[in-house]
């Protein structure tokens, strides 16, 4: 039997965390013989926590601080207790309804998969940087992957666990299965606008990323994986 663990990094997300949470136990109780729910409050200072500590089940780490995305998923990867770990975003901008698709990719013999979103609701601007950034990252990293930056993926847990997170390296995380031996593999999953709240994800961070995708090419190819 294999378990679940569903990594949400959660900022000051006091709107959608609730509704994130009652639709990911719908859909995990009904797809999933044993699962659980990690959020890492990354030091929200909105009523993240007070919610979140309602919200049963629910394994909640709280950082006292904001620290970011990365560090975030981070330390929900190091809590999972799963087989198949799922990364999903906080904001539903992401279905948990579409988790099952990727789950039936994995036990199809896939060991990461990729969302990649349908009719992306994004401001045009980020919308081509991504695709530009995505050509890149395909013929650097050879991974056929073309929503890198897509915040809903699943690996089989191997793949990841004792791969220290840095930078942005989570949108290229693929890229460390990949060379682990996972067969890398892709979904289609729906995209919505952000319900409330804004994001948090700066320009800045995306060009961290961009830098952080020549270092990620470079382990891949020429070092240990597992280091
Ligand atoms: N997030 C976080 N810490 C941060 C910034 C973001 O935990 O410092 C979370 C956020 O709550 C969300 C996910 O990371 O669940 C992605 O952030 P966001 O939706 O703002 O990014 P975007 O979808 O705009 O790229
Ligand atoms: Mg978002």
């Amino acid at each position: 039997m294999k378990m679940i663990s569903v990594v949400v990094p959660v900022y000051n997300e006091e709107h959608t965390i609730s509704e994130l949470h009652e639709r990911l136990v719908k859909t995990l109780a009904a797809c999933c013989d044993s699962y659980e729910i990690v959020f890492v409050n990354d030091g929200s200072t909105d009523n993240t926590e007070k919610t979140a500590l309602t919200l049963k089940p629910l394994e909640l780490i709280s950082f006292a601080k904001n620290q970011g995305q990365t560090p975030a998923l981070n330390a929900g990867i190091r809590k999972a207790k799963g087989d198949i770990i799922v990364f999903l975003d906080a904001d539903l901008q992401n279905n948990p309804e579409d988790i099952p698709k990727l789950l039936e990719k994995i036990s199809q013999g896939c060991g990461a998969v990729v969302g990649r979103r349908e009719h992306r609701q994004d401001p045009a601007a980020r919308t081509i940087f991504s695709k530009v950034a995505n050509f890149i990252a395909r013929l650097l990293l050879g991974v056929k992957v073309h929503d890198f930056g897509c915040g809903l993926k699943a690996y089989r847990a191997e793949f990841i666990k004792n791969f220290e997170l840095w930078g942005q390296v989570q949108v290229f995380l693929p890229a460390i299965a990949k060379a682990r031996g996972a067969k890398v593999c892709e979904v289609g999953v729906a995209h919505n606008d952000r319900k409330a709240g804004v994001s948090k994800i700066k320009i800045s961070n995306m060009v961290k990323g961009g830098l952080g995708l020549l270092k990620i090419a470079f382990i891949a190819r020429f070092l240990n994986p597992y280091r």
